[in-house]
């Protein structure tokens, strides 16, 4: 099999409703699946996939492609990776492959990261299982009811003390020093000597979301709470912190299944939960929440339920994650654990039934982010004012009228001030994030429809819509009909290919398109329904070839002006002309 026809195999086995499915809820909206794109933060969807062409296209940030390009762009990998995840996933057997040198080049890179990553993942579990070496990891998980099913499931491992152990199994698997510095598992010293990054520490493999579960990075924790408790690695070209979750390959499913994500601090919280058979939860990796996440999240579950520490820190960072969830329409609820207690504590020492209940009753993520900031300091009139100046400003991102209102309900009732006088502050708040952004919509759209003529427009469309009517359009030289260079490239392609024996699809062109920007062009215009029904295609192309007759006319008068023999012609033409149009 050649490598273009497995290319084709996996296109027709790897639907891309099905696929993009899997991390994005589409709605069907006509001919089209629409949702909330997950490469920009957007609150209508403006994510398009249409099952006939398999393309996906967004309208906010302008991604789009095949079902390639979307595994590339949502996973972060390179053409050969996605490539070969896909075939895998639908058993096509993929012949040995025909990359780019660049292409070949950079995939080999980044494969020597994973590998890297495997290798000390599977050092450090070899060295958590070692009887003298793996005691302290391994008491530390015992001592944190950590099952040997998670430790298995998780790859939990765990690096030893001492400066050179990871180093000395790397370079003995033939992996090169300067490799394994980029994959961020040793660090170089200021006089150039490489140590490894992780000495004394639990151990926790951070996977991707394709099924392979490929590790990105790694999570590491001290065993007493001395400082840095947690260690992770640093910026890579696989591991990029703000945009990862810890634990989420193993909760997805889960996740979709129950519509929810729970969604704790740490590592060790994150386990104890899954340990106690909680599967739909994820940590954040010691970091603030980011944006990205919570953009992966809302593609798979419906609600996040934020569990964070009963301390002042803790609860701090829930109130930190109110914007994002309401900028990223993610509807969301705080958990509250008793004083003293963490996620981890907490289930270890009540169970799962006092956890779930407090899951179930959790208040949504905005009560208690006015609870908290009211009940932080006194009452008195300054006071409200200081805090209502704070929610409104979020509240005016939120675009769903009904939410708002609710909101702006709750607010009433919470800070005793009349609702239509929150109403009118909340206008003020609201116009402001309009104008920003009918200026995003605006500067969305100029680029499609302003420069081009309608006439040009129409006959793209037809050309496209209706691939029998090439023929006729092509021989009565149409393409002077068009002006702008994008359609001109467009349809100089559709006439080439005419012909031979390679049918004109959507991806002939799209693959025949030389500049990036014809190709989101041609995407975007590519999911605009025909303008004319079947009955209109016939009046349709003779009204393109009388336009182009006309205009091929008009041309040669011009060049004919002050030869009378010249012009005499073009009049017979014109008579001529106009009988065939009329026949
Ligand atoms: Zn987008």
């Amino acid at each position: 099999m050649s490598y273009q026809s497995a290319k084709e195999e996996i296109k027709q086995a790897a639907d891309i409703v099905s696929v993009v499915g899997q991390f994005v809820q589409l709605r069907k909206a006509g001919k089209n699946f629409m949702g909330l794109c997950p490469f920009h933060g957007e609150k209508a969807p403006s994510f398009t996939v249409n099952q006939d062409k398999q393309m996906f296209h967004c309208f906010g940030c302008k991604k789009g492609g095949d079902v390639f390009d979307f595994w590339m762009a949502y996973h972060s990998l390179s053409f050969p990776e996605a490539m070969r995840d896909l075939a895998d996933r639908y058993n096509v057997r993929l012949p040995e492959k025909h990359f780019t040198a660049e292409e070949k080049k950079k995939a080999d890179y980044r494969e020597n990261l994973y590998k890297v990553n495997e290798l000390a993942a599977a050092y450090f579990q070899k060295a958590l299982a070692h009887p003298a070496k793996g005691k302290a990891g391994r008491d530390y998980f015992k001592k944190r009811s950590i099952s040997p099913d998670i430790i298995e499931e998780f790859r939990l491992g765990y690096a030893p003390e001492g400066w050179d152990g990871l180093k000395q199994f790397l370079l003995g698997n033939k992996v090169s020093l300067e490799t394994a510095l980029a994959a961020g598992v040793l660090k170089r010293s200021e006089k150039g000597h490489y140590y490894d990054m992780f000495r004394g520490r639990v151990m926790f493999p951070i996977m991707d979301l394709t099924p392979k579960k490929r590790i990105i990075g790694f999570g590491g924790r001290v065993l007493e709470d001395t400082l840095p408790k947690y260690v992770n690695t640093p910026e890579t070209p696989l591991f990029h912190k703000g945009t990862c979750l810890y634990g989420f390959s193993a909760s997805r499913k889960a996740i979709r299944e129950t519509g929810r994500a729970v969604l704790v601090e740490g590592y060790m919280d994150c386990l104890a939960l899954r340990g106690h058979g909680l599967k739909e939860v994820v940590a954040t990796l010691g970091t603030a929440l980011a944006e990205a996440p919570v953009r992966k999240l809302k593609g798979i579950g419906k609600e996040a339920i934020v569990v964070f520490d009963a301390d002042e820190a803790g609860k701090a960072a829930a109130l930190r994650t109110l914007p994002i969830f309401l900028n990223e329409q993610l509807s969301a609820r705080a958990v509250v654990l008793p004083k003293g207690h963490d996620p981890d504590s907490f289930i270890n020492s009540e169970g799962r039934e006092a956890f779930s209940k407090l899951l179930d009753a959790a208040p949504s993520l905005f009560d208690f982010y006015v609870d908290q900031k009211l009940k932080s300091g006194s009452q008195n009139i300054e006071r409200k004012v200081s805090i209502l100046e704070e929610i409104l400003p979020i509240m005016a991102k939120v675009r769903n009228e009904t939410q708002r209102a609710l909101y702006l309900k709750r607010l009433s009732e919470k800070t005793d001030v009349a609702e239509s006088v929150l109403l009118s502050a909340l206008r003020s708040k609201q116009s402001v994030v309009k104008d920003h952004i009918k200026k995003d919509t605006k500067h969305q759209f100029a680029a499609v429809n302003v420069t081009r003529s309608i006439g040009e427009i129409q006959l793209l469309n037809l050309l496209l819509h209706y691939p029998e009517t090439v023929a006729d359009l092509k021989d009565r030289h149409c393409r002077m009909l068009i002006s702008d260079p994008t359609i001109r490239r467009i349809v100089d392609i559709i006439f080439d290919v005419h012909g031979h024996s390679e049918p004109i699809t959507f991806e002939t062109i799209q693959e025949r398109l030389d500049r990036d920007e014809d190709r989101v062009w041609l995407r975007e215009f590519g999911f605009r329904p025909a303008f004319c029904s079947d009955r209109e295609v016939k009046q349709a192309v003779c009204d393109f070839i009388a336009k182009a007759q006309e205009e091929g006319i008009a041309n040669s008068f011009k060049k004919a002006m002050g030869d009378p023999q010249a012009i005499n012609e073009i009049l017979k033409r014109k008579v001529q002309a106009g009988r065939a149009v009329e026949n």
